[in-house]
């Protein structure tokens, strides 16, 4: 946490994990992940656009080198296996930070294919190592942590999971992100890799990454030498799954996929007293009100209408009855961009209105602004980003790898470019084409990450999943 007037040493450094735990307990970071209205709007375009070109995709083997690996056939053989992993994982899933089971899950199963395992890296964390001889060192991540969503989807294998949270609240538990199938698709890729180190050469990092919901996992992973212990990696990918996208599509971003997210609380101090004799008061309500309206002047008034940028005042308490003038207002902002400086600005801006706002109305007191939960915005490495979907295009069709819009929700696997390797992360489209057509043409929304209806359409969402991180695997280790 900092305080008031120290924006420079805020913006430089992440707080330690038991902090962040604290105030997320609160008013986590976590729920405050809303969607831009500006991305919004340009998503709907784009996903109407794409609703009337889909044609539902049959992946199609490719002729390429990486056949053998990536191909149909191959992910069709462990398909079953894959399968009742996910189910397993998807009965059991586990919050952020306790994911001991599901970490030594995924440990084992890679164990038994062979790599160097290392665990209780950041956490949970763990890490398997493949060294097929020389050549590029790559690193595919996955997420091992599960959310506190009671899941309705009605599924067969739905999880009935509650737990006590941190504060000894009973809390179900779900996975209503997809990690489980990240966590499924990535096993399935590193047992192929591992059934076939004859077509590729260079070294495999299977990197378990734990408290990505809590957007601190991937830092804790890093602190604790994964870069360090372990070999650093050329390139680090990985997929997510994707509620907006039909099933055998895969989407990309180059460059900014995800935000920088900093969650900020302001108190304003005034002097307060009878609600009848405000002149012998100084009306924190009156500043706060003020004060909120000059926040959002900052995106509309400062910031170039090229970068997005989002202040959201989600939160503003004070005063307990209507004859008192209370002695403070508190406010909660979630404030979102890409690029640095535009984060810079927007945070330094919001402490200059603060500030102003209170001596104008001659406060007591400046007025408190503290930072928290620092998230920053993913960057998929152009470059890569255009080398892996020349891939894919080749691998699963044309027009089933499209480019998507960036989100302004945050992603902690921003950590690993921060920590100085190129990175990209593919989004795998999880919904029915027949259910994804007909959401479109009603304008129904479909349920989202996070929602407890959330559920992927297994199969084919699986089988891409598989594909991609194969195809992507190959193109940069596939022997030629
Ligand atoms: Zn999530
Ligand atoms: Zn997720």
């Amino acid at each position: 946490m900092k305080v008031f007037g120290d924006l420079g040493s805020s913006l430089g450094s992440r707080r330690t994990e038991d902090k962040i735990e604290i105030v997320n307990s609160g008013s986590g970071i976590h729920t405050l992940r809303l969607k831009g209205a500006v991305v919004k709007q340009s998503r709907k375009r784009l996903l109407l656009a794409l609703a009337t070109i889909f044609v539902p995709t049959i992946v199609t083997t490719s002729a390429t080198a990486y056949g053998q690996v990536a191909s149909n056939a191959a992910i069709d053989s462990i398909y079953p296996q894959v399968e009742s992993l996910y189910i397993d994982i998807h009965r059991n899933p586990e919050l952020s930070r306790r994911e001991q089971r599901t970490a030594s899950k995924m440990a084992d199963g890679l164990r038994q294919l062979g790599y160097e395992v290392t665990t209780g890296i950041g956490g949970n964390g763990l890490v398997g190592v493949l060294r097929n001889g020389s050549g590029p060192t790559v690193a595919l991540r996955t997420e091992l942590d599960a959310l506190p969503v009671e899941e309705q989807t009605g599924l067969a294998y739905a999880s009935q999971v509650r737990v006590k949270d941190d504060s000894g609240a009973d809390v179900p538990v779900m996975h209503a992100c997809g990690h489980d199938l990240h966590m499924a698709a990535w096993m399935g890729t590193a047992t192929l890799m591992a059934r076939n180190k004859s077509t590729w050469t260079g070294t495999l990092m299977m990197i378990g990454q734990p408290a990505e919901e809590t957007v601190s996992g991937a830092s804790a992973m890093l602190r604790d030498g994964l870069f360090t212990r372990f070999p650093k990696p050329d390139y680090v990918l990985a997929i997510h799954d994707d509620s907006d996208l039909p099933a055998g599509t895969v989407g990309f971003v180059p460059g900014y996929s995800h935000a920088n997210v900093d969650a900020v609380a302001i108190t304003i101090y005034g002097r307060g007293g009878h609600g009848a004799m405000p002149q012998t008061t100084i009306d924190p309500i009156v500043i706060a009100a003020r004060t909120v309206l000059a926040l959002e002047t900052i995106v509309s008034r400062e910031i170039d209408p090229h970068d997005p940028a989002i202040i959201t005042v989600g939160s503003i308490h004070g005063g307990t009855k209507s004859n008192i003038i209370p002695d403070e207002v508190k406010l909660q902002l979630t404030v979102r961009s890409y690029r640095e400086e535009v984060r810079k600005h927007l945070l330094a801006s919001i402490i200059r209105i603060a500030r102003a706002e209170s001596e104008a109305a001659g406060a007591p007191q400046p007025p408190k602004v503290e930072f928290y939960d620092p998230a920053y915005a993913n960057y998929n490495d152009p470059a890569l980003t255009e080398r892996m979907t020349a891939a894919l295009r080749r691998r699963l069709g044309e027009a089933n790898v499209v480019e998507i819009p960036s989100k302004m929700v945050s992603e902690d696997f921003s950590e690993y470019r921060r920590a100085g390797v190129p990175s990209v992360m593919f989004f795998v489209g999880a919904v029915d084409p027949a259910k994804y057509k007909e959401a479109k043409a009603s304008g129904t929304p479909l349920p989202s990450l996070h929602s407890s209806k959330f559920a992927p359409d297994l199969k084919p969402t699986m089988e891409t999943a598989m594909a991609t991180e194969t195809t992507a695997l190959m193109e940069l280790m596939g022997k030629r």
